[in-house]
């Protein structure tokens, strides 16, 4: 089973979710690439389902109009990606899933960005899949 708890690689960020996590995403847009070094595998969060401990090493990057990702700046760890635009989802956290503690049990239900993705690798199985202008009129409500 998913733990609820996660950290950087360091130990010096932590968190813990308020409920039992059940599913993870991946991100293939460019950002999320250079932002984990690999591919961005997320867990969606509301606001109030997170709760970070105190620590002077988690630090804050606005990477673009709408959103900031956070990370460790002990360890450079990714934590997580958030929407900062107004509306609906506005505060919405995507939790680095590998960060979690345990990420047993998790499922892998979504991709997003997949016109974005290198063809030189690919994810086995089926889900749900998203290209830029499909997430873009989600977030803005279209
Ligand atoms: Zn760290
Ligand atoms: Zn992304």
């Amino acid at each position: 089973m998913a733990s609820k708890t996660g950290s950087c690689l360091c130990g010096s960020v932590t968190y813990t979710l308020a409920e039992e996590p059940k599913a993870y995403g991946a991100c293939h847009c460019g950002m999320c690439r250079k932002f984990s070094g690999g591919i961005e595998l997320g867990i969606q969060v509301m606001p109030d389902g997170v709760k970070f401990q105190p620590t002077e090493t988690l630090a804050i990057y606005e990477s673009s109009e709408w959103a900031e990702r956070g990370f460790c700046v002990g360890c450079g760890s990714s934590i997580f990606w958030r929407l900062t635009a107004e509306g609906e989802m506005e505060g919405m956290f995507s939790i680095a899933a590998g960060s979690l503690d345990d990420m047993s049990g998790l499922k892998f239900d979504t991709e997003v960005y997949v016109d974005h993705k290198p063809s030189s690798h690919a994810f086995e199985g089926d889900r749900t899949k998203m290209t830029e202008a499909e997430v873009l009129a989600m977030v803005n409500g279209g």
